[in-house]
């Protein structure tokens, strides 16, 4: 049994607070009754309804994914173009991506039906690190990184301070390879970042997600997290 409130946020329905709110004002059914008690506790069989709609009662799931190149971030597309969930098939859960990777950057990307880990782990308060490497256009030099690990200002908002490491710069061929570590996660974030020094990404993969990493895995392929690593990004 469970309560109510944590079922509700746990079905992604809203945050627990905002399903207490749901609760007081009397938009929940537990069994075809309106339920107004916080105390409330429910089991597997109990059905659930807000506003005369039954909330889906999956149990959660959690995997992570090698986001190859080419692939949207989303469940579905309107053009047609390959979905992360494709990787998933033999997943009956209705999975979805935490956050998001663009089209053309590869790398560590999380999926679960758990709506609420997922609103935790997206929500600006939350700071979880994310590390990538980006190959920019460019010889990049500490004192362009070291802009962006002080926070740069973009969209005219500064970015919280970054941690960056240049791997390797290539004169002849004018690129450079950083390493790029950040704690938010705004549209675009890191391409944004670069171009606002003047070396545009020209490739950008996820290598880290709160401690998680790609280990063992290659581009297209996912494991399921472990218990343990679930609650480490708590
Ligand atoms: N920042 C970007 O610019 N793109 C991504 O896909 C992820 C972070």
């Amino acid at each position: 049994m469970e309560r109510l409130q944590k079922v509700m946020a746990h079905a992604g329905v809203a945050s627990r607070r905002k399903a207490e709110e749901l609760i007081a004002k009397g938009h929940v059914k537990v069994n075809g009754k309106v339920v107004t008690d916080m105390g409330v506790q429910v089991g597997n069989s109990d059905n659930i309804e807000v506003d005369g709609v039954p909330i889906d009662r999956e149990e959660p799931v959690y995997f992570l994914l090698y986001k190859p190149r080419n692939v949207i971030s989303a469940v579905s597309d309107d053009k047609d173009r390959p979905v992360v969930t494709d990787f998933f098939g033999s997943v009956k859960q209705r999975i979805y991506p935490v956050g998001r990777l663009d089209y053309d950057t590869t790398g560590l990307l999380l999926m679960t039906n758990d709506g609420e880990l997922s609103q935790m782990l997206m929500h600006p308060k939350y700071h979880v690190a994310k590390t990538y490497v980006a190959k920019v256009k460019g010889v990049i030099y500490p004192t362009d990184t070291r802009k962006l690990d002080k926070g740069i200002v973009i969209d005219g908002k500064k970015t919280s301070p970054a941690q960056t490491r240049i791997i390797s710069v290539d004169k002849v061929k004018q690129t450079s390879i950083v390493e790029i570590t950040i704690f938010e996660g705004r549209n675009h974030q890191v391409k944004n970042m670069f171009m606002a020094i003047n070396h545009p990404v020209q490739k950008l993969k996820r290598e880290t997600y709160g401690g998680l990493t790609l280990e063992g895995l290659k581009p297209g392929e996912w494991r399921e997290l472990k218990g343990f690593e679930v609650n480490q990004l708590r």
